[in-house]
């Protein structure tokens, strides 16, 4: 089917009636009249290809609730990634993430809908450089963050998810470690890991290295008695002003069990709408800070990607089958 011919019908409205509900306090009408043909496109699609779509949190809400059959943090893509029966797995979130998806799954297809779609922290380190490190330091184990490509994966110990990065610190149980790439992780790890002296890489998150101290300042100045939950992804700074560090499933559970009726999320925006349409009842304070690569992914674009069957991941064997043993001790260490 050609997606220029796709119009919003009565079939259309009626398929994708229950998505429309869940989305409703997110995404007006008008939007939702161009989002909707897609939605129903993608999703039979799916079923014929024997697809899955898995969307990271920080997806817009179209794909977040329309067309994603995993939702999830890092770690839970991985996690699914693993498990799926399906034929096809399309990534809807970054490259590395689609690249995670495919050492779990080698003998799947595992597509990522825009090539382009890359992340700052993935682009700031390379094989090489670990090569340095472990030469700088010889017999130090290196703990890689999950938003590394599959080389760095592969040339590391052990993979780390922010969820799951002080579990893993701790069990590792050494005077020392490497952590990569992003300094800001390391830091906050290292001040929950007393015990473990924590070597960190200079690795920034473009997005949420954009919060500042003073802007939690100014939050809890304007809208009193916010909750203000951040990522560790933030600068040492801002987690001091802030309520409760968590990664982006555990931000989900905080406001899912604890119901803070007034709150912000300090990560990247879309995600306050994902939280916001299944927490209706509560004032969420929208930081307004985008992903530039995550808003790459776009429901046309997998409407291609599904239609092309592009792009394909690929990995080396050699890469893919050392990065597994380090996504692999992550997962087991998580248990
Ligand atoms: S939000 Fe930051 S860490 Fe996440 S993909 Fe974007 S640049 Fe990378």
């Amino acid at each position: 089917m050609n997606s220029q011919a796709l119009a919003y019908t009565p079939e259309v409205e009626r398929e994708t009636a229950a998505i429309r509900e869940r989305l409703s306090i997110v995404v007006d009408e008008k939007k939702w009249r161009i989002a909707a043909p897609y939605v129903a496109e993608i999703n039979r699609l799916k079923r014929e290809k024997n697809a899955i779509i898995l969307a990271h949190n920080y997806q817009p809400s179209d794909i977040y609730f329309g067309v994603a059959d995993v939702t999830g943090d890092s770690l839970k893509l991985a996690q699914e990634a693993a498990k799926t029966t399906a034929d096809v797995i399309v990534q809807a979130g970054v490259y590395f993430m689609a690249e995670t998806a495919k050492v779990l799954n080698p003998h799947k297809t595992v597509l990522i809908p825009d090539m382009h779609a890359g992340c700052s922290l993935a682009d700031s380190i390379t094989a090489a450089d670990i090569a340095l490190l472990r030469q700088k330091y010889p017999g130090v184990p290196v703990v890689s963050y999950v938003n590394t490509s599959a080389e760095v994966k592969a040339a590391s110990d052990v993979c780390v998810t922010s969820g799951n990065a002080i579990k893993i610190v701790k069990a590792m149980n050494v005077p020392k470690l490497i952590f990569l790439p992003d300094e800001y992780l390391a830091k906050y790890v290292a001040s929950q890991c007393p015990e473990t002296e924590i070597i960190a890489w200079k690795g920034h998150c473009e997005v949420h290295e954009l919060f500042t101290p003073e802007y939690i300042r100014e939050i809890r100045a304007e809208h009193p008695g916010v909750v203000v939950l951040a990522h560790p992804e933030c600068a040492p700074d801002v987690l001091a002003e802030s309520d409760f560090v968590g990664s982006t499933a555990q931000m989900q559970d905080y406001v899912t069990d604890k119901h803070p009726p007034r709150v912000v999320l300090i990560t990247e925006c879309s995600m306050s709408d994902n939280v916001y349409a299944e927490n209706p009842d509560l004032e969420f304070i929208k930081p307004c800070q985008l992903c530039p690569h995550m808003q790459l992914m776009t429901l046309p674009k997998i409407l291609h990607s599904l239609q092309t069957m592009t792009h394909e991941v690929k990995i080396e064997k050699a890469i893919q089958e050392k990065a597994l043993l380090s996504i692999q001790k992550m997962l087991d260490l998580s248990k």
